[in-house]
């Protein structure tokens, strides 16, 4: 058998849907994890390379200032010839070191990189500068006669031209020096150095943000579809459990209420436990069914039994029914000379008659031994000529010669008012009727009327006597 054939058969397993959905769902879960920390780690990223950015330029910048700071420096210390200037200025190029230090951190995060080269090329062009700055400051030394010259200056000697100078155009050859055109040429060559730098260093941060930004971007989209998966999948299973296994439970409580088979529908563990309950319940209606008829029924004829009609006669309006007795007349002749075994097929032969004689919606009790009990139902008009008719027939047919049972005649006591009598009254006043005809020459039929209420309860048994009394 073909998976979906089987499927379609026997309903889908719940164990296993729900195995599966479960499996899926773990899955699912992990992958959506997966991507959320990959969303979060390029976020880290991009924050990284931010941080890193504000970093790098602050060190950059660092490595202008201090060139600034020098040619501040030495500018100060030509123009005013106070010490103070010059040891400000070698602090920073030999003990502060702030260029070579921006250029060593850039160098560590970025090695390899324009905004480094161009740096460096900040850093060289610096450096030359230092040599005219290192000329002009032993300029004023020797101009201010101050002999403690620092270790970078003792390597510079003045040239003989320059030596022979007054000290007053000394000073004023060093300010030169550091605040002509040529000098302020070469600070703007460091300075557009290291613009360039900063762009670079820009270009590098943008370039990080735009790759770190665009991976986070892809992430998060696919954090998006995983989310809308998995809700998708949420959805599902609860659909797919509402019909596997809520709907069949509901419908099932639903038919149990209204005493009904279960619907075979949703889970196949759901389709077995409802086949079986099914089973359970026939079976168990069945044999209800069965222990009621056998409870209500005579074994022997088949209608119903005494029991059976204490039952009917409670559930019926009795104002739109007639009672009718029937006793059979001299049946114990019968069983006396034919034995009893005939007895019991002229009962049987009796109730069938008495069935076919009446409507099917008519109830035919056999309340003792050959004494039967007809419940006329639904009666519009009065019935006295169609019972008598029918009475009439039921002998008539009674009485035809066969092999097997002998000729019969049954006597009808009859009780029908359209007045609320209760049913045992009624049956009390139908045997009143029944004991009239019985008096009177058996084999047909009579009703009951105050008269024979008298008749009886002074067990005579014609009219002209009742009215003597
Ligand atoms: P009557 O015309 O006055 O009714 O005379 P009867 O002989 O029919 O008298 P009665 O109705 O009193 O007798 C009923 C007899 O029915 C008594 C009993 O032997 C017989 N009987 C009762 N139950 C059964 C049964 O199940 N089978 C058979 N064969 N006979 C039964
Ligand atoms: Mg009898």
């Amino acid at each position: 058998m073909s998976i979906v054939r089987k499927i379609r058969e026997q309903g889908l397993s719940l164990k296993a849907t729900s195995m599966i959905m479960l499996i899926t769902s773990i899955v699912i879960t992990g992958i959506l994890l997966f991507a959320s920390l990959r969303v979060y780690a390029n976020f880290k990223a991009l924050e990284k390379a931010t941080d890193d950015y504000i970093e790098l330029e602050k060190k950059a910048l660092d490595l202008m200032e201090a060139s600034d700071y020098l040619t501040e420096q030495v500018q100060c210390y030509t123009v005013l010839g106070d010490r103070k200037y010059l040891d400000n200025y070698m602090t920073e190029a030999f003990e502060t070191k702030r260029r070579e230090n921006a250029i060593e951190t850039i160098g560590s995060v970025m090695p390899n990189s324009p905004a480094l080269a161009e740096l460096k090329n900040s850093m060289n062009n610096s450096v030359k500068l230092m040599d005219t700055e290192y000329y002009a400051m032993v300029l004023v030394l020797d101009a201010t006669g101050d002999t403690d010259i620092p270790e970078a200056l003792k390597d510079v000697s003045l040239t003989a031209e320059d030596a022979a100078l007054s000290s007053k155009a000394k000073m004023a050859l060093a300010m030169e020096l550091v605040h002509d055109e040529t000098y302020q040429m070469q600070k703007d060559k460091i300075r557009e150095d290291f613009n360039a730098s900063i762009d670079a260093l820009k270009e590098k941060a943008l370039t990080t943000q735009q790759t770190t930004e665009g991976v986070a971007q892809r992430a998060l989209i696919s954090v998006i579809i995983l989310v809308i998966i998995q809700s998708i999948l949420i959805v599902s299973m609860i659909w797919i459990h509402t019909r596997l296994g809520i709907k069949p439970v509901l419908q099932a409580v639903d038919h149990i209420k209204k005493d009904e088979n279960i619907p075979i529908i949703g889970a196949s563990e759901f389709r077995y436990l409802a086949g079986a309950y099914n089973v359970m319940y026939n079976t168990y209606r069945n044999s209800i069914a069965h222990l009621n008829y056998k409870a209500s029924h005579d074994p022997l004829t088949g209608v119903y039994n005494r029991a059976g009609y204490d039952i009917i006669k409670n559930s019926l309006d009795m104002t739109t029914t007639a009672m009718i007795i029937i006793d059979v007349d001299k049946f114990k002749q019968i069983n006396d000379t034919r034995g009893h075994e005939t007895g019991d097929k002229a009962l049987k032969r009796i109730a069938d008659t008495l069935t076919k004689s009446f409507r099917s919606d008519d109830y035919i009790c056999r309340i003792g031994g050959d004494e039967f009990l007809i419940l006329m139902v639904h009666i519009t008009d009065d019935p006295q000529e169609l019972i008598e008719n029918k009475i009439d027939r039921i002998n008539s047919e009674l009485s035809e010669l066969r092999s097997d049972v002998p000729q019969i005649t049954v006597s009808a006591g009859v009780c029908y008012s359209k007045a609320v009598i209760a049913p045992d009254i009624m049956f009390h006043r139908a045997d009143i009727a029944l004991y009239d005809v019985k008096e009177n020459g058996r084999g047909g039929c009579s009703f009951y009327n105050d008269k024979l209420e008298v008749l009886a309860a002074h067990k005579v048994t014609s009219v002209s006597e009742v009215d003597e009394i």
